[in-house]
């Protein structure tokens, strides 16, 4: 039996993971599951899969788990600490599925102890790619891609040649607002924000893919994961959210990954690699489609796009403090102190800040720095943030 943890069990991609596995539970050990909030929904999955233990990530929610849990033979546990020794317990496959730069420590701690690493948590590559590559290597671990993107280029370089890579095409189904009046932009409400075209998805993903900050950290993951140059990777608006990613070769070739938008794809594909094994996505009638449609993705509308490409010149610590003041400049939106578009220039103006200042590019990234950047950056944004509401 796979010994499997996941992390952010339940959420969108957690769920979607539960549901796969579920599908064969004599296949799998199920060790940790790990939640938020969603006490109910935490325990459940426990007492379903039989875990070993269920985690939420807040302390004052571990009597609510207890007795949620009760009878069961589940172990409960809270808070951060209980999280971290989580991640360091032994499993073969590990789901790391919780949202924003919480995530990054349970994935490294589950990569020491050698564990493959199904990465949904992009905030991870984005903010400590060359870390977090390195303790795969040092620990034998391994890390495969769960976005949809990314999962799609691992698929088009298998048995390639990194050599022969000319390019990296990211598709964006361009979110709610790719049809929107620009000027209509700066009031849109968070509630229209949430609303994808194509993927059903959690809260802030969902709003980060209307303001293209999710394709923005897309993009910076695609830098780090792929080890490719900036200028080899694009993103392109493809309304329909069919192709996930293509990968252009030298000799002009253009190898296109092409599947429903269904997140149990990808997170199957990691779960069973090597092998392909039967899903339950859909498949595609490409007769009754008809057509695919492609547009340029314009910074204009869509000024995240634009801010990526500084962060990956720059690389080091400006990836932790993008994510980070996009994190609270989301915050932010949510509750009302900003409207959507100042969320870019929030973003913008913590990077300027810090980018003039020392320390941006260390020579080794380590969990420390990465949280001290993650920790700098919210200030600031918070900081920007108050001085416009004051104005
Ligand atoms: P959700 O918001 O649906 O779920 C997030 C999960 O993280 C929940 O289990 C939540 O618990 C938990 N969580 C929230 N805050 C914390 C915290 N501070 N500490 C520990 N756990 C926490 O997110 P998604 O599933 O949509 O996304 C998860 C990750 O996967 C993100 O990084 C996202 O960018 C990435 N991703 C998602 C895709 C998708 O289709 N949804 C596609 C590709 C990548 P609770 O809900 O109980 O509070």
């Amino acid at each position: 039996m796979r010994r499997v943890s996941i992390f952010g069990a339940t959420g969108s991609i957690g769920q979607n993971t539960i549901d796969l596995i579920a599908r064969a539970p004599e296949e799998y050990s199920v060790v940790a599951l790990t939640g938020g909030a969603n006490i109910e929904q935490l325990a459940q999955d426990a007492r379903r899969l039989n875990a070993q233990v269920a985690v939420t990530a807040y302390d004052d929610k571990l009597d609510a788990l207890r007795a949620a849990l009760e009878g069961s033979g589940v172990e409960a546990a809270a808070g951060r600490t209980a999280l971290i020794e989580a991640a360091t317990r032994p499993a073969d496959w590990v789901m790391s599925a919780i949202v924003g730069s919480a995530g990054l420590e349970p994935g490294l701690r589950a990569l020491q102890q050698g564990a493959a690493l199904a990465l949904a948590n992009k905030e991870s590559m984005v903010c400590a790619g060359p870390l977090m590559l390195e303790t795969a290597k040092t620990h034998g671990g391994r890390i495969l891609p769960v976005d949809s993107e990314h999962s799609a280029v691992f698929q088009a370089l298998i048995g390639e040649d990194m050599a022969a890579v000319e390019r990296v095409v990211i598709t964006a189904s361009g979110g709610a607002f790719r049809d929107w009046p620009l000027e209509a932009l700066a009031n849109a409400t968070p509630a229209e924000a949430a609303t994808h075209p194509n993927w059903d998805m959690g809260q802030r993903i969902t709003i980060d893919s209307a303001s293209m900050f999710n394709k923005a950290l897309e993009l910076i993951e695609t830098r780090e994961f792929f080890e490719i140059e900036p200028s080899q990777i694009e993103a392109v608006v493809h309304p329909e959210s069919l192709i996930h990613a293509l990968v252009g070769f030298r000799d002009g070739a253009l190898m296109a990954h092409v599947g429903p938008p269904d997140m149990r794809h990808a997170i199957g594909f990691a779960l069973h690699w090597p092998e392909r094994r039967d899903l339950p996505v859909a498949r595609l009638d490409l007769a009754a489609l008809g057509q695919l449609n492609f547009r340029k993705a314009c910074e204009t509308r869509w000024p995240a796009l634009r801010l990526s490409r500084s962060v990956m010149e720059t690389r080091g610590l400006a990836g932790a403090v993008f994510n980070a003041a996009k994190e609270r400049a989301l915050d932010g939106f949510l509750d009302g102190r900003i409207g959507f578009t100042q969320m870019a220039e929030v973003v913008e103006e913590v990077l300027s800040q810090l980018s003039s200042g020392d320390g941006l590019t260390p020579a080794t990234l380590t969990l420390d720095t990465v949280m001290r950047a993650d920790h700098l950056a919210r200030e600031r944004a918070d900081a920007i943030m108050a001085r416009r509401a004051a104005n």
